[in-house]
């Protein structure tokens, strides 16, 4: 059993009641660490040492942040296969892609920050003629919060973490109770890459009444960053209120995934393959309503049925397998209960849908990829964010239709379609009231972009300047030169 603990002001420390929690891995539901479960009085102590720590980080010169953010990427990948295998074990995704992909990925998100942090430069607002110059100061925020979910754990963390600390804020973080290694692993590269105390603060814990809601209703944390369930944010928002912290939230999906008839079909086949099973389907951005144009629809259907049946469920740490357990037994019943939903509402499962319980599986929580066929979008397994490898088909006529169904959505994080007609495409992209659409491809980001969602998925924007603008409060000086 590991030990992990808050990482407060430089200090690796326990909870002062003492308590604790146990973290199982999804792999065989086996406890694998005993985690320090901190309150209102762990978050105290962070947010005062990263109220501490903020003055000098702030007014650190932005070269040398970015001297100390790129040591800490250089420990991350010095360690990434240590990381990888414990954000694995943690959360059950399949070890190329904790290894190959998201501890990259933090590295580069550390780096990215960093860099654009040294590189920004503000406007000035020139009135000659009368005298006056205008011009705009970023001034770091002060303490962040920054609240973290399980289904990319180090990676979504350090894509909060990196700006915030570029920027010059400082942060306290709470990362997902289901998967609290990486970010304590993260916190020990931190202080060996020479961070000052108080600049990363860990705090583990729960969020409702707990260690998450003491910080978004702290009065001296300036703004809380958020990704998880949009329940989760409006709980937050209530929250934090009172004290009108800046949030900035990335939430809950049920994106469209649109496959037209004259589309290049291996391609979006395999592109939509990954966008619905990909990380369990415990993907936010995940396509998991695949709309598919009537003439290709019965082909395309059995040919995803078929492509479906070949992703190898199992053992995330074997390479063969493409589909690691869900993260929990309470979320695999969750993901079970919409199946048997969609079958009452009338969707046709063609395969999938049962629990794997074969061998060593029986000890998991293993779901294989699911798909249903003729669904509609009015039926709640269509709505609903279900957050698992289950896949609802339907068929559309028109491109118009396809939009309105798309649109028709509480969620507007994500979309896809596949299209060889540039016109559609661009409508297509136009019209789904959505943050991000890909178009022929899918999960490929650029760091520069905004990334979030419309209606229910999200508040505001990260990436690039939209994190830059967030992680900083902007101040006009005027001056009478005349
Ligand atoms: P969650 O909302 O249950 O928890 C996320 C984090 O919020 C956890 O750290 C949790 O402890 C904390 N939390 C919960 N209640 C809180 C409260 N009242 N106050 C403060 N903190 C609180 O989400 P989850 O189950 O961990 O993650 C899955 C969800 O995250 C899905 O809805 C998914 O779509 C979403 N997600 C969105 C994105 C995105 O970029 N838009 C990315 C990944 C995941």
């Amino acid at each position: 059993m590991r030990q992990v603990q808050h990482v407060i002001g430089g200090r690796v420390v326990s909870s002062a009641s003492g308590a604790t929690f146990t973290s199982v891995s999804p792999i065989d539901n086996q406890p694998i660490a005993e985690v320090a479960e901190g309150g209102a009085a762990e978050i105290d102590l962070a947010v005062a040492a990263a109220r501490d720590a903020f003055p000098a980080w702030s007014r650190l010169d932005p070269t040398e942040r970015k001297r100390a953010l790129h040591r800490v990427a250089d420990g991350v990948d010095a360690r990434r296969d240590e990381l990888a295998e414990w954000e694995t074990r943690d959360m059950g995704k399949p070890l190329a892609l904790s290894r190959d992909k998201d501890m990259p990925r933090v590295a580069q998100n550390l780096r990215f920050f960093a860099d654009w942090a040294e590189q920004v430069a503000t406007s000035a607002y020139a009135k000659p003629w009368d005298g006056v110059l205008t011009y705009e100061l970023r001034e770091p925020l002060g303490v962040v919060g920054a609240i973290s979910p399980w289904n990319f754990p180090l990676m979504l963390l350090s894509w909060k973490v990196a700006p915030a600390l570029a920027f010059g804020c400082t942060v306290v973080a709470k990362p997902a109770e289901q998967t609290p290694v990486t970010a304590s692993i993260f916190a020990e590269i931190c202080q060996q890459a020479g961070l000052p105390d108080g600049v990363f603060n860990v705090v583990h814990g729960f969020g409702p009444g707990a260690a998450g809601e003491a910080l978004t209703t702290h009065e001296d944390v300036e703004a809380i960053t958020f990704t998880g369930e949009s329940a989760t944010g409006q709980a937050i928002m209530a929250a934090a209120a009172p004290t009108m912290k800046k949030l900035s939230f990335e939430m809950g999906g049920r994106s469209a995934n649109i496959v037209c008839a004259d589309a290049d079909l291996d391609a979006a086949l395999a592109g939509s393959l990954r966008g619905s099973f990909v990380n369990q389907g415990e993907v936010c951005l995940a396509g998991s309503r695949l709309l598919v144009q009537r003439p290709v629809y019965e082909e395309f259907v059995s040919r995803f049925v078929e492509g479906a049946q070949g992703w190898t469920v199992g053992d995330p740490f074997d390479p063969q397998t493409r589909i690691g357990p869900l993260i929990s037994e309470e979320h695999l019943d969750k993901v079970l209960s919409y199946v048997e939903l969609a079958q009452e509402e009338g969707a046709k499962l063609l395969t999938g849908g049962h629990r794997l319980t074969d061998g060593a599986l029986a000890h998991g929580n293993y779901l294989p990829p699911t798909v249903f066929a003729d669904a509609d979008n009015s039926m709640r397994s269509c709505r609903e964010e279900i957050f698992g490898p289950v896949q609802m088909v339907m068929p559309f006529d028109e491109v118009d239709e396809a939009i309105a169904i798309a649109n028709d959505s509480d969620y507007g994080l994500a979309g896809l379609v596949w299209t060889q007609d540039l016109a559609t495409a661009h409508r297509v992209a136009a019209e789904v009231r959505t943050g991000t659409m890909w178009v022929n491809c899918f999960f490929v980001r650029d760091l520069r972009a905004p990334f979030g969602g419309y209606k229910d998925s999200g508040l505001g924007r990260e990436g690039g300047d939209h994190s830059y603008r967030f992680f900083t409060e902007a101040k006009s000086v005027v001056m009478q030169l005349a």
